[in-house]
């Protein structure tokens, strides 16, 4: 009886063995050493936190075009590796204002947000208008003049509350906004100081800024200011902010003169993103882009003993796991089993400060993005988060479903017949607020509607910690998760059919 049953088993797995002992075969060329060994070299403190444009992520970007060569593929970008990709860092120069008699520079108890020059000194009436709502405005003529609007306490989380009360200040045909913060005199200069060093570091673009755009920007000042400005106490503001609209105590703030002075420094930064691009046979028009970012955030400016970001995890992880998935098609390939689709190997720069050079890819494809059946991007994948410790070997999976069913179901299936991770769903939903689906290099395939799937490992204690280095990386775990993304990538370029794009 058993024996029977063994023989039948055996038969029914031999459905579709060809392709299958292929696949197991060169997945078990992804190993625990050769990514530890690609990986010690990638977050060594030597290439110092691999920072865009900067002397660490030029010695990254040699080491995978090397790597590439070594391996055969193609230099797809006019016989070469390298994708140049041209940034701008934006700092700020000398930026003051000068309200009531009085002169303040930049970071003291003003702090200026935008890559805007002004030109020179712009001098200009300011108006109070309260919150800054549809009511405040009722009663006040803010055209072509700046505007001073109450806004809660200072911090980071704030910002993005700002847009509203900003586009609706332009909308009202103000030139500059300026905002009053809640916050203490120390409160502003602790948030000041933040800010100086986030914002001196470099602020990358992937456009040019306008050299001078005088109406952008913003700025925040402190109530001490508010008060000199408008030659009332903060009391007397809070009042009027809060009074009914049909009072009209806005317009009873006497307006005031105010200038302001923008200047920002803009530098060129060159960067490149690194394509290796592996010729498929019978569907070779069609390609499978497997991206990861091989960029990180540098050396912290001040800190202890360590100040270098190694990136291990961040991402490391997926740059060595992109290495050893062309390792392993290229071996494929040698023995004449390579993909039927066209490959794509490409670490991409830029990711870090804003998705930048997946996002040059797509507006500048070495391929046709129409003929591109999917992106498989791999962002930290080398660490245990938090809520997975102690627990069986995981991953998340991030946008599988969002445009096409198979590529869930591809995914799913060769997982439990592989390597049988916990796929976690959890930053697969789109209204999760770490919006994780738009926060790494996928994002700019998605939004051309190319399927996408994304692996994630979490958000650990060590992430964009200095802390983040190779000594902490599960290297197992990093393999396992890496043959996932094979096994969904060796299907997705051999199947028959090209992936269906049946969402949205
Ligand atoms: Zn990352």
């Amino acid at each position: 009886m058993k024996k029977i049953y063994f023989v039948s088993l055996l038969c029914l797995s031999q459905l579709g063995w060809a392709q299958e002992n292929s696949a197991v075969k060169y997945a078990e060329l992804i190993t625990t050493s050769d990514l530890k060994e690609n990986l010690s070299i990638l977050a060594s403190d030597a290439l110092e936190g691999r920072k865009t444009g900067t002397r660490g992520q030029k010695m990254a970007a040699a080491f995978i075009s090397n790597y590439f060569s070594e391996l055969g593929l193609t230099a797809p970008v006019n016989g070469s590796h390298y994708m140049p990709i041209d940034l701008y860092s934006v700092t700020p120069a000398d930026i003051y204002l000068k309200a009531a008699t009085q002169r303040y520079s930049n970071f003291s108890e003003i702090i200026y947000l935008g890559s805007a020059d002004s030109g020179g000194e712009i001098s200009t009436e300011v108006v109070f208008a309260g919150k800054g709502t549809e009511a405040d405005y009722a009663n006040l003529d803010v055209k072509d003049k700046a505007v001073a609007v109450q806004i809660g306490s200072l911090s980071f989380g704030i910002m993005a509350g700002l847009r509203k009360v900003s586009a609706l200040a332009r909308d009202k045909g103000a030139k500059m906004i300026f905002y009053i913060p809640a916050s203490t005199a120390d409160e502003f200069k602790t948030f000041a100081a933040q800010m100086q060093g986030y914002l001196s570091s470099g602020n990358l673009s992937l456009n040019k800024p306008d050299a001078t755009s005088p109406n952008k920007g913003a700025f925040f000042i402190t109530q001490a200011i508010a008060e000199k400005l408008f030659k009332t106490t903060t009391p007397k503001l809070n009042a009027a902010s809060a009074a009914e609209p049909t009072k009209k105590a806005l317009a009873k703030i006497k307006p005031a003169t105010i200038s302001y002075q923008v200047a920002m420094n803009i530098k060129n930064v060159k960067s490149e993103n690194i394509l290796g691009y592996m010729e498929g046979t019978d569907k070779k028009d069609e390609l499978v882009v497997i991206t990861a970012h091989f960029d990180h955030i540098g050396k912290n400016a001040t800190g202890g003993a360590d100040v270098i970001n190694n990136g291990a995890d961040d991402d490391g992880s997926g740059t060595v796991s992109v290495l050893q998935m062309a390792k392993a098609f290229t071996h494929a390939k040698k023995e004449g089993k390579g993909p039927r689709r066209s490959i794509l190997f490409m670490t991409v720069t830029g990711e870090e400060q804003g998705l930048f050079g997946s996002e040059y890819y797509s507006e500048h494809p070495t391929f046709p993005l129409a003929n591109t059946v999917v992106d498989i991007n791999i962002d930290m994948i080398g660490r245990r988060d938090p809520e997975h410790k102690g627990k069986p070997d995981y991953v998340y999976v991030i946008g599988a479903d969002k445009l096409s069913s198979e590529l869930h179901e591809i995914n799913e299936r060769n997982n439990k017949e592989h390597e049988k991770l916990d796929f976690d769903y959890l930053y697969n939903d789109e209204n999760h607020p770490t919006n994780l689906y738009k926060r790494s290099d996928h994002w700019n395939f998605a939004k051309k509607g190319i399927p996408i799937v994304f692996f994630f490992d979490g958000i650990h204690e060590d992430y964009h910690q200095v802390s983040d280095e190779i000594g902490k990386i599960e290297f197992d775990l990093l393999a396992k998760r890496a043959k996932t993304a094979f096994y969904t990538a060796w299907e997705v370029a051999n199947r028959d059919a090209r992936l269906v794009v049946d969402k949205k």
